[in-house]
């Protein structure tokens, strides 16, 4: 009884500075595609996409161009390059969990599910930190 066999997608911002590394199971038509509604999202057409089974590491290629952004309930760090603009994807504030934006992955795939609009805009500080807990993917010990 092994462990399912994962994929590993590549994403990154478009001038190569801030990278992500993807590891899921999930056959890319059972993946799960927000398109969260709140003003950051919408501005960026982000795409979020996570598995709790999974793995996600981000990386700085050069750690100057990393732009770490909060704002809100300041849990999250919106990770975005400096240089080139791009919103690669999020870490909850000090604990290991994120998120993918599937927009910088190095292609779109083309069995990507229709993204499902999501607002979480009544949601409590508590209730947003338990949603991640439980549908956001785990960071890599190294990930930025
Ligand atoms: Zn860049």
């Amino acid at each position: 009884m092994g462990e399912p066999i994962s994929s590993a997608y590549l994403a990154r911002c478009h001038c190569g500075a801030i990278c992500a590394r993807y590891d899921t199971a999930l056959p890319i038509a059972r993946w799960s595609v927000r398109a969260c509604q709140c003003s950051f999202c919408r501005a960026h057409a982000a795409l979020s996409v996570s598995d709790p089974a999974g793995r996600l590491e981000f990386t700085a290629l050069q750690a100057e161009h990393l732009q770490r952004y909060r704002f809100a309930s300041g849990q999250t760090e919106f990770l975005l390059c400096r240089a080139c603009g791009v919103y690669v994807g999020a870490r909850l504030l000090g604990e290991a969990f994120g998120i993918l934006n599937a927009r910088a992955l190095a292609a779109i795939p083309a069995d990507l599910p229709a993204a499902q609009p999501m607002s979480y805009a009544g949601e409590s500080a508590m209730d947003k930190k338990a949603r991640r807990h439980a549908r956001w993917t785990p960071l890599a010990p190294t990930s930025l």
